[in-house]
């Protein structure tokens, strides 16, 4: 009650802090962005297909019923203003707010009830290896605008070898005014390096992920104050940029913002690119709910259904531990991402379609600004959860795939039919490992390689937290195929008139064709005879592979053009 109450109290603090309503006409620029790099401003939308064109001139917070909060730099504003749309300037999120800092000079011990200051962050996030160094590693993966370290602190047995065991990656505060997630994520490092082979849960999770977990994606939006305090932080990075719409978008093209990479943004996707992240998570504040996939279109995921069933243990879960109204406004606390309000360049959506990794938008507490005696609060609300989110990447189809004569490991793609769209498959790592989460179901797994035969595996059946196994061996899709004293067949390439005709000397018993990836697509059982027509009616155009068997055991492999 007590906590419900001061949530409340802030609340009414937030509310009489709306102010300030100006008209386009009178507004001074010079003035609004005399001390401040971004502003906070709300408006009413007359339909919601606004969004789709203001959701890629300013950034949306969010949106609440036909309210729409929205931050914007100078330019961004411009830009906003002609539109014509009546607005209301609002005091920045963190008006009145004083942050209670951790004090490393007075204090040894840190209760996670306050803030800290960049060093003690940093000393921190490192100390964790110092004092685990068997199951943690802390180490940058770049720096900032203003060079403050991206720091990562990987989690797992074995932390120096390559296991079979699927990545995992949680990322906070890419919006630096988002106080809560960073100290979240951190106090997740705590408890899985504090707590290995002491509790069964912890031990499991390190014992059989590789967990990554970067607290802080945006130093220099939380220290926008100075080092020692996080009093006067930016959504924005240091040159005003939301690093969240800075990403390529499926839709949108590789700048939807019109603005070039952050280099915060290139060492996300350079890290992303190196690594096989399996499921990810990114932590925001401004309110509490679970966003999952798509932002930028209204497309559903190919997963949707677990897409469905991952957020809502999430939402339910942190419910179970926290004070009722926490995480259930929404559809009981999860929302598609384009049904609340689409965005184009966050990093979400980026994952999902140009990395195959299943990452999802977690919103933690209303505030922002979150008061720091109230930090130990959230953690509660959260750490199961954040627990269960992670377990989740060691359920679904998993195995090994391996070349047939070799057996060394392929870099394959796993793709289920008729179910994968926009990039939903995922590729095996250099391991040859690879990990499907999925929804309960029967599916038909299609492997494949570039200069491999694709395999299909029919009718595999998998339950919700459930792990399958499916090992799979490739043979190559070898053009050494071709038997010597092979016979000189003659075709016609490109095809014409949509028929692919083939004349050979020897009789021809069966044609395989394939995709220019090698994946099988068609046989055709010729009854040896000399002449084999193929329609290619059903082929789109481009290159493809096809196989000949003779009937006296000879072989030849061809391309052909379908125009
Ligand atoms: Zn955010």
């Amino acid at each position: 009650m007590f906590t419900k109450a001061k949530i409340f109290l802030s609340f009414l603090i937030v509310l009489s802090g709306f102010s300030i309503a100006q008209e386009a006409a009178q507004i001074d620029l010079n003035e609004v962005f005399a001390n401040r790099t971004e502003q906070y401003f709300r408006f009413s939308l007359e339909s919601k297909d606004q969004i789709e064109n203001l959701s890629k001139l300013i950034s949306i917070d969010k949106i609440e019923s036909n309210t729409v909060f929205a931050y914007a730099n100078r330019a961004e504003f411009e830009t906003f203003l002609q539109q014509n749309i009546h607005y209301q300037l609002l005091n920045q999120p963190n008006y009145l707010f004083e942050a209670e800092m951790y004090n490393s000079g007075l204090k040894q011990t840190y209760a996670w009830d306050q803030y800290l200051t960049y060093t003690d962050y940093v000393n921190r996030m490192y100390q964790f290896a110092n004092d685990y160094p068997s199951i943690c590693q802390v180490f940058s993966i770049g720096q900032s605008v203003n060079g403050r370290e991206l720091l990562v602190a990987k989690i797992s047995d074995n932390i120096s070898t390559k296991e079979d065991e699927p990545q995992f990656f949680y990322s906070g505060q890419i919006h630096g005014d988002e106080l809560v997630t960073s100290i979240l994520m951190l106090r997740l490092i705590d408890y899985l390096t504090a707590n290995y082979n002491t509790d069964n849960q912890v031990t499991e999770l390190v014992n059989n992920i590789e967990i990554w977990i970067n607290p802080l994606a945006n130093p220099d939006g939380l220290y926008a104050g100075g080092n020692t305090t996080v009093t006067g932080a930016i959504r924005y990075n240091a040159n005003s940029v939301d690093l969240n719409r800075n990403f390529p978008d499926p839709q949108d093209g590789s700048h939807p913002d019109g603005k070039s990479w952050q280099i915060e943004t290139q060492a996300f996707m350079n890290i992303a690119a190196a690594q096989n992240f399996v499921i990810s998570a990114n932590t925001h504040a401004g309110t509490t709910v679970v966003n999952y996939p798509w932002d930028t279109w209204t497309t559903r995921h190919a997963d949707d259904n677990w897409w469905q069933l991952v957020s809502h243990e999430y939402a339910d879960t942190a419910q179970f531990y926290s004070p009722s109204g926490y995480m259930e406004s929404f559809n009981d606390g999860i929302t598609n991402g384009y049904d609340w309000y689409t965005i184009s360049g966050g990093r979400q959506d980026y994952m999902n379609y140009f990395q195959n990794c299943r990452e999802v938008t977690i919103e933690q507490s209303v505030q922002k600004f979150l008061p720091a005696s109230e930090l130990p609060a959230y953690w509660d609300y959260n750490r199961q959860a954040m627990l269960n989110y992670l377990k989740q990447v060691t359920f679904g189809f998993r195995g090994k795939i391996t070349d047939f004569d070799s057996g060394l490991a392929i870099e394959a793609k796993v793709e289920i039919e008729n179910h994968d769209n926009n990039n939903s498959f995922v590729f095996a790592n250099s391991l040859g490992n690879y990990y499907r989460p999925i929804k309960a179901g029967t599916y038909n797994l299609i492997f494949s390689a570039e200069g491999y035969q694709s395999k299909t595996i029919l009718n595999e059946s998998i339950l919700d937290y459930q792990s399958k196994i499916i090992d799979v061996s490739l043979q190559k899709l070898d053009l050494s195929i071709d038997s010597p004293d092979k016979p000189i067949i003659e075709f016609s390439n490109p095809v014409q008139n949509s028929v692919l005709r083939i004349i050979s000397p020897v009789q021809i018993h069966k044609m395989t064709v394939f995709s220019i990836l090698g994946q099988a697509i068609q046989t055709v059982e010729n009854e040896d005879q000399f002449e084999l027509v193929l329609n290619t009616q059903n082929l789109t155009s481009g290159l493809y592979i096809f196989v000949l068997q003779f009937s006296n055991g000879k072989a030849s492999t061809h391309r052909f053009l379908v125009p």
